[in-house]
């Protein structure tokens, strides 16, 4: 052992104290599983499989816990839950947790703990996750660790959350030893999605909550869709085409939208790019910005520094373009070209182009 797991080790017993009395019979791993407009967040299934693996290492059962109104979506979504891996789901169904609302979903999610007491709560980092861990972690008084990048059980039992810290250039393991649950939110796409078993069989608890409008201090008047950020699929693509500072200017950025058009992939890009306005702010990669797990990403003008590489490093195959062969960005890409991105990326788009047209006249 080195001299920082030794003081690690003696500094968690040093904090430990027993686990109070009250807190003795929480059990089970539970995640949230995030609907809305009967569409559930596919971190959703991200977070089952890892709470399968944390279930298991603790011989404990994997629970979802969905809100939502009553009707065919909420019943799909508890299937498809028990698909990836839930064992039971505990469903409130009202008609008031249809839109999400921080009042109603934070008193039905308190209330599920506080009668069916999970030992580790797990959900998504999205606006909507964040803002409801953030209010069940303060009215439960327990701790919450927020953007997690692994989850482990330690040696003995509690929920080990690694997350970064100090801007990224460390990463922290934070323990809630003397409060239950164990809180902890992980982002989109920093988890694996783990293989859906259609037909698995599982139980669900419904349970009954009692909200009323007129308690309630937020009104919802109007629903607007936001089509411009729906439209952005980043987290989630299997190509994406990315540039950084590299491009110089910000009218090369062009470039890079050019190549992801041909290869029917998403863009994106580095912080520096978004904070100078050349690329709106939901299309940055990296810490601070979007995690992505594609087929194919292309890196063109990235340094490659750890902020942007933890958003990147679950992508099968990294391709980086950058004209100083000792950049960091080709210690994690698998395939490199040293060159000026000004003029590789028309290259590549003017290859792929014929190479696809080609394909497209034999298919
Ligand atoms: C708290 C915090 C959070 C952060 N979050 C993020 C984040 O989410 N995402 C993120 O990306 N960054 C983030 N950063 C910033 C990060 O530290 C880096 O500063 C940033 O990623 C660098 O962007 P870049 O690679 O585009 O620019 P640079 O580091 O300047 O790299 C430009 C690269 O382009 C190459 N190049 C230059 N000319 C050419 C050419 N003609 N052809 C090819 N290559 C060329 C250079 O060799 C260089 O490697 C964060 C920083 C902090 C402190």
């Amino acid at each position: 052992m080195t001299d920082a797991p030794k003081a690690a080790a003696a500094g968690r017993a040093q904090m430990k104290t027993e686990l109070p009395e009250r807190f003795r019979d929480y059990k089970h791993v539970w995640v949230f599983i995030e609907m809305e407009r009967g569409q559930v967040h596919p971190v959703s299934w991200e977070l089952l499989g890892e709470g399968r693996k944390l279930a298991d290492r603790l011989g404990v059962e994997l629970a979802g816990a969905l809100l939502g109104p009553a009707g065919p979506a909420t019943e799909a979504a508890v299937r498809e839950a028990v698909s990836y891996g839930a064992d039971l789901v505990y469903l409130v169904e009202h008609p008031l947790l249809g839109d999400y609302r921080n009042q109603p979903y934070a008193e039905a999610m308190t209330a599920l703990v506080n009668t069916y007491k999970p030992e580790i709560l797990l959900l998504g980092a999205t606006t909507l996750g964040r803002d409801l861990a953030g209010t069940v972690a303060t009215t439960l008084a327990t701790g919450l660790t927020a953007d997690c990048t692994a989850l482990a059980i330690d040696g003995e039992g509690s929920l080990a959350a690694t997350r970064p810290t100090f801007g990224g250039t460390l990463l922290c393991t934070i323990h809630t030893l003397n409060f239950r649950p164990q809180m902890a939110t992980v982002r989109p796409r920093v988890m694996a999605m783990p293989e859906a078993e259609p037909g698995r069989q599982g139980r669900v608890v419904r349970h009954a909550v009692d909200l009323e409008e007129s308690r309630i201090v937020t009104k919802i008047l109007d629903f607007i869709p936001d089509l411009s950020t729906n439209k952005v699929r980043l987290a989630y693509a299997d190509i994406v085409v990315a540039g950084g500072l590299g491009l110089q200017k910000p009218e090369n950025f062009r470039l890079i939208t050019d190549l992801a058009e041909v290869l029917g992939a998403e863009y994106g890009c580095s912080r520096p790019l978004v904070q100078k306005g050349w690329v709106a702010a939901e299309r940055q990669i990296g810490q601070t910005g979007k995690t992505i797990r594609p087929r194919l990403y292309i890196a063109a003008g990235i340094s490659g520094a750890i902020q942007h590489r933890v958003g990147v490093e679950g992508a099968d195959c990294i391709l980086a373009i950058n004209s100083d062969a000792g950049a960091p960005i080709f210690d994690f890409a698998h395939l490199g070209m040293v060159g000026d991105a000004l003029t590789i990326l028309p290259t590549l788009t003017e290859a792929f182009r014929r190479h696809l047209a080609v394909d497209r006249l034999a298919g």
